[in-house]
């Protein structure tokens, strides 16, 4: 049985409070799309305000440490971001990865450290355009899928989103035979790494998803929603993302 559409957004650094309005937007077109999940990770400095506004809409953090506590100046907790209201983390984005060389194992910690404290954590994977020249997109991502891979593991807390790093704000999307034969990869991964469940754990695939490529893209076996950047942050651009999962 297909898993359930899951469609996220990533804000990355972009919104200020007046942007809390476009989150109330987004808010209201998932209420009317309940045959899809919808969330938001707005900056973490907006995730307070985004809950309190949008009761019952998933608001999540974009990153945490894996630390409980300590000297991390800057950075915050998954107890913090899950108090302030977040109930899930994107964890090993490719931007942090090459921004904060965050390796592996930090962001198996991570993920490990947001289910610690209460959340849900999305484990993103994918390949540069140099590996996937070369010939060792499925390789490089299902090592770092492993090697990235939190102990414990359930479908309750757990999604992966594929995103090829040179489809990330580019505007440029793989075949979509290539987004079958890597999410079909991930799949089986899954199943070597977690056994039973791992059907249930959803694969979201990210890069420049939009409205006018999520149907081809949600149709595709194994892609269970979509963690979407550039065409999240306004209801008119992610409306029709909701549309076509839900
Ligand atoms: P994009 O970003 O949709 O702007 O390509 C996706 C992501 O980085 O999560």
């Amino acid at each position: 049985m297909a898993n359930r559409k899951y469609i996220v957004g990533n804000w990355k650094m972009n919104g200020l409070r007046a942007q809390l309005s476009d989150i109330a937007d987004i808010a209201a077109i998932a209420a009317n799309h309940e045959g899809a999940d919808v969330g938001i990770c707005p900056p973490a400095t907006l995730i307070s305000a985004a809950v309190q506004a949008n009761p019952g809409f998933a608001i999540g953090a974009q990153d945490c440490h894996f630390a409980e506590n300590g000297a991390h100046t800057g950075c915050l907790s998954a107890a913090m971001l899950r108090e302030a209201g977040a109930t899930y983390s994107i964890v090993g984005h490719s931007e942090r990865r090459a921004d904060q060389q965050e390796s592996d194992a930090e962001v198996k910690a991570k993920a490990e450290a947001a289910h610690a404290a209460g959340m849900d954590a999305i484990i993103c994977v994918g390949e540069t355009e140099e590996e996937r020249d070369a010939g060792q997109a499925i390789e490089i991502v299902t090592v770092q899928l492993a090697r990235s891979f939190p102990a414990d593991a359930s479908a309750d807390w757990l999604t992966i989103a594929y995103e090829p790093v040179w489809a990330i704000g580019t505007g440029r999307v793989p075949e979509t035979s290539d987004v079958a034969e890597m999410h079909a990869a991930i799949r089986d991964k899954l199943e070597e790494l977690m056994g039973q469940g791992s059907d249930s754990v959803r694969i979201l695939y990210g890069g420049s998803m939009n409205g006018g490529n999520a149907s081809e893209l949600l149709a595709v076996p194994n892609v269970d929603g979509g963690l979407v950047g550039g065409a999240s942050l306004t209801a008119a651009k992610f409306g029709p993302i909701i549309e076509a999962a839900a």
